[in-house]
C-alpha cells in the first residue's frame, strides 16, 4: 500500500476492517503512485493498472476527493483527472444553485 492514511492506532488489536485493508497497492513501491519530483516526467500508467484491479477503488477515490489528495494516483485517477472531477462537481453544484435561485426569483417576481 502506498501512503494511505492509517485509520486507527496500532495498539488497538481489534480495529475494524476497512477499505485500506483490501488495497491492491499494499506492498507496491510507493514511487509507482507518486511523481518523484515536481515537474519530472512520470508515467501514471503502472499505478492505474494496479488500481484497476483494486476492490477498494471507489472508497479510495472518495477519500482522495474528500481531502483532497493533491498528488499521485488515488482511486485510479491522477491529480489532473481528480481536479477535473472536482471542478465538474463544483460547476454542477453552481449550476444547480443558479437554477434554484432563478426558479425562486421567477416565483418572487409578480
Ligand atoms: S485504488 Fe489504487 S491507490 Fe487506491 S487503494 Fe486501490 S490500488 Fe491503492
Amino acid at each position: 500500500m502506498h501512503f494511505l492514511p492509517r485509520r486507527t492506532d496500532h495498539s488497538s488489536p481489534a480495529r475494524p476492517h476497512d477499505w485500506r485493508d483490501d488495497a491492491a497497492c499494499k506492498g507496491v513501491d510507493p514511487t509507482t503512485f507518486f511523481p518523484s519530483r515536481r515537474g519530472a516526467v512520470w508515467d501514471s500508467g503502472p499505478a492505474k493498472k494496479v488500481c484497476a484491479g483494486c476492490p477498494s477503488i471507489a472508497e479510495c477515490l472518495r477519500h482522495a476527493l474528500s481531502l483532497p489528495e493533491e498528488s499521485g494516483v488515488w482511486g485510479g485517477l491522477d491529480e489532473d483527472e481528480r481536479l477535473t472531477l472536482i471542478r465538474r462537481a463544483r460547476q454542477a453544484a453552481e449550476d444547480e444553485r443558479r437554477k434554484a435561485t432563478g426558479a425562486a426569483d421567477a416565483v418572487a417576481v409578480p
